[in-house]
């Protein structure tokens, strides 16, 4: 792994950055129809942190996400991972949606091995880890079933299993679990919670709910409204592991009421 960018930060603490947006803008289009999406975005995201990116629809949260994934361009500024500048697609990562994107031929452990597949991992090695996953996320016993088979919720951690199966050191999450009611979702932020302390991967999840945002993350960002700039940012200290009883906290609900106030 590349030497990490060491940056001391005004506590006077040695903080690992993994992740880094300068000046980081994108436009659209021509210039006579031009959409600027993203402007004057600077963003630090230290190694294993845990940052949830919220703001209304339209203002740039996958536009973000693929700039980091370089899978587009910025049209200006810079984005670094790992100290070296992003100028094309990064290979070592681990990108989910809200479409988890399973193959209905292949089996859930055939899904998740598909990243093996496309990357030539030894098989043996692929295969050991995947049962680890998925049995970290409780689909034990479900992994010779197909997609079609499951539940969303099923289906959504089995995506993320196969966006971690190659040791991916950074998770890009956009709006995963937007298409699941609000018990599967609770769960899966559980699942969530559980992989991410396991594997420790830098991770940037979008969603719509404040309150994934804050039971998730170390910290939050708002976005504004088109053109995304970074207009708020909350650092949540809840203790970890986190509890769905957390959520009725007056220290939960404090947060959850500073960022809604943030978004509005
Ligand atoms: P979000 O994920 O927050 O909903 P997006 O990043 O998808 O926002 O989009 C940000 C803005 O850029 C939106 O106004 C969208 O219409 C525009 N946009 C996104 N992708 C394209 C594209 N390929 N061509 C033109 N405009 C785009
Ligand atoms: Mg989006």
């Amino acid at each position: 792994m590349p030497a990490a960018v060491e940056e001391r930060d005004i506590t006077g603490n040695a903080a690992q950055i993994h992740i880094r947006l300068s000046a980081v803008e994108k436009s659209y289009g021509s210039d006579t129809a031009r959409v600027l999406a993203l402007q004057g975005i600077d963003l630090s995201v230290r190694r294993s942190e845990f940052l949830s990116v919220i703001g209304q629809s339209g203002c740039g949260k996958s536009t973000l996400l693929m700039i980091i994934a370089g899978l587009i361009r910025p049209s200006a500024g810079m984005v670094a991972v790992d100290g070296k500048r992003v100028d094309q697609p990064l290979t070592n990562i681990g990108i989910a949606f809200q479409q988890d994107l399973l193959f209905d031929w292949r089996t859930i452990l055939g899904n998740v091995m598909l990243q093996a597949d496309v990357r030539g991992l030894p098989r043996a090695a692929a295969r050991a880890k995947a049962l680890v996953l998925l049995e970290r996320v409780g689909l034990k016993g479900f992994e010779e079933r197909r997609p079609w088979e499951l539940s969303g919720g099923m289906r959504q951690r089995a995506a993320i299993c196969r966006a971690l199966l190659h040791d991916a050191h950074v998770l890009l999450l956009d709006e995963p679990f937007g298409a699941l009611d609000a018990l599967t979702r609770d769960q899966m932020n559980l699942d969530l919670q559980g992989i991410w302390a396991a594997e420790r991967p830098t991770t940037i999840l979008v969603t719509h709910s404040i309150s994934e945002a804050v039971f998730l993350s170390d910290r939050v960002i708002v976005m504004s409204p088109r053109p995304g700039r970074v207009v708020a940012e909350v650092t949540v200290n809840l203790s970890r592991p986190r509890t769905i009883a957390m959520r009725d906290s007056a220290e939960f609900v404090v947060y959850q009421q500073l960022l809604r106030a943030a978004i509005e």
